[in-house]
């Protein structure tokens, strides 16, 4: 059914210099995978997608066993800009048409509700990570884009959002930068610190009950009988029901999951904690950013005053020191002082993009789930994939987000280089205008 390969081959010496690595709460103490387990569930993947479906499950009660090959969070979710952010790269009218009137509103009820979600499951828990419900801006970075973001405003608007337009002194004053065009503001946005994030999420489906193997690396999947069995180097862990929550981290385990996606590499830098005067002129409306490129700068400041800032960086898990010095530069033209600070921390992670630009939740064998695809907006995304999944599978009925199957991408095994000249065609484009 499935071939081996280790899924931690993308760690890279940069995670030991993440900001969030250095600034997060404890993780809980979890062990390696040995010998023989069952449960009613096993989740593959210690991410927001796998956690937050775990937590469902064992909090209604079931045995759930979730495997990790590295720490928890040792994926996009232990390393993302912590931006938490409702809705899809699609916008509410496009969902519509894709999915008619009643499923598309729905649709847009329920990704429009990601962020607020992930707040309350934060409040619940008690979870210790820095979360702010503080907004997010979308800047436009040129006339045309600015076209887009108002007509995307006014979808969210037509629907009750809590969203703004903004141009501009008032843009301006609220991000501490007159280098963008247009932009709008999402009040239901936030932000969190991404690695204590995951962590409390574990740490609260194992106070319900779910078991957690880290160091465990999942290298063959087989069905036997009426059971799914994950087995690692020194233990294999069997249920009915399994949940394949390894979105960009697949590796090899089960080969839909990675010809259904490209991956790509977005990479971030942070300052130390900036000294109170300076800290007051960078985004002082408390908001959180990302802008229009399309390769994105995504910035803010987190909990303690550094600047953090990320950007699409390569379609490799190698990233140059040219790569950090762009996104340095990126940061002192919109605030010309942070180039005289020193930038401690860098990092960087893969990100799943799908050919429609839409998350893919599939069910790849009879009681299998794979969730994965969030295009970069799983900070929210997931966290409510995963709650939807636990959901449907606790109460046996189909999962309120679309379930289609998994495609391959055309190409897929060309996907580097044409990537590569992607991403040199989308520079030339984001320069000139
Ligand atoms: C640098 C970066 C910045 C981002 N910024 C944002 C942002 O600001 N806002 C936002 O909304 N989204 C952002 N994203 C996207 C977001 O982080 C992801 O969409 C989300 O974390 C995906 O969660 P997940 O649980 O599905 O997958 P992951 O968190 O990637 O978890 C998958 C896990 O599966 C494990 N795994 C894989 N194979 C195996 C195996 N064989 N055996 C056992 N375990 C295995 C991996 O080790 C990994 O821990 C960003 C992503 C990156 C990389």
């Amino acid at each position: 059914m499935v071939s081996a390969t280790s899924a931690v081959n993308a760690s890279g010496s940069d995670q030991r210099r993440s900001l969030w690595h250095a600034t997060a709460a404890t993780a809980p103490t979890t062990a390696t995978l040995e010998g023989r387990a069952e449960a009613d569930l096993v989740v593959v993947g210690a991410g927001y997608t796998g956690l937050s479906c775990a937590l469902t499950l064992a909090e209604a009660g079931r045995e759930v066993i979730v495997l990790e090959a590295g720490e928890i969070g040792h994926g996009a979710s232990g390393r993302n800009g912590g931006q938490v952010i409702p809705g899809l790269k699609h916008d509410p009218d496009d969902l519509v048409a894709r999915f008619g009137r009643d499923r598309g509103e729905a649709l847009v009820g329920l990704v429009g509700g990601a962020a607020d979600r992930v707040f309350a499951l934060i409040a619940k828990y008690r979870i210790d990570c820095a979360a702010r419900q503080c907004g997010w801006i979308q800047p436009a970075h040129s006339a045309a884009a600015a076209q887009t973001i108002f007509a995307r405003a006014r979808q969210w608007s037509a629907r009750r959002a809590p969203v703004e337009l903004l141009a501009g002194d008032r843009l301006a004053l609220l991000l501490g930068t007159d280098v963008y065009v247009a932009g709008w503001l999402d009040r239901r946005a936030g932000a969190l610190q991404p690695l204590s994030y995951v962590r409390g999420l574990a740490r609260a489906a194992m106070t319900h009950g779910a078991r957690i193997h880290t160091g465990s690396a999942i290298t063959r999947i087989v069905r036997e009988k009426e059971e799914w069995v994950a087995a690692s180097a020194h233990g294999e862990a069997r249920a009915r029901q399994l949940v394949l929550a390894t979105d960009a981290y697949s590796g090899a385990l089960w080969s839909e999951l990675v010809t259904n996606q490209v991956l790509v590499t977005s990479v971030q830098t942070a300052t130390g904690p900036l000294p109170e005067a300076l800290r007051r002129t960078i985004l002082p409306g408390g908001t959180v950013v990302s802008d229009t490129r399309k390769l994105l700068y995504y910035f803010r400041l987190d909990a303690e005053g550094r600047f953090v800032i990320g950007g699409r960086g390569s379609v490799t898990d190698t990233v140059s020191d040219s790569v950090y010095a762009a996104l340095r530069r990126a940061a002192a033209r919109m605030f010309p002082p942070l180039a005289r600070v020193p930038w401690p921390y860098r990092w960087y992670g893969r990100v799943g993009l799908t050919r429609d630009w839409l998350p893919h939740l599939a069910e790849v064998g009879t009681g299998a789930w794979a969730a994965l695809g969030y295009c970069g907006r799983g900070v929210a995304m997931a966290t409510t994939m995963g709650l939807l999944l636990g959901e449907a599978l606790r109460d046996r009925r189909e999962p309120a987000y679309p379930v289609a199957a998994l495609k391959a991408i055309p190409l897929h095994s060309l996907r580097v280089p044409l990537l590569q000249a992607g991403i040199a065609y989308y520079r030339v484009l984001d320069a000139i205008s």
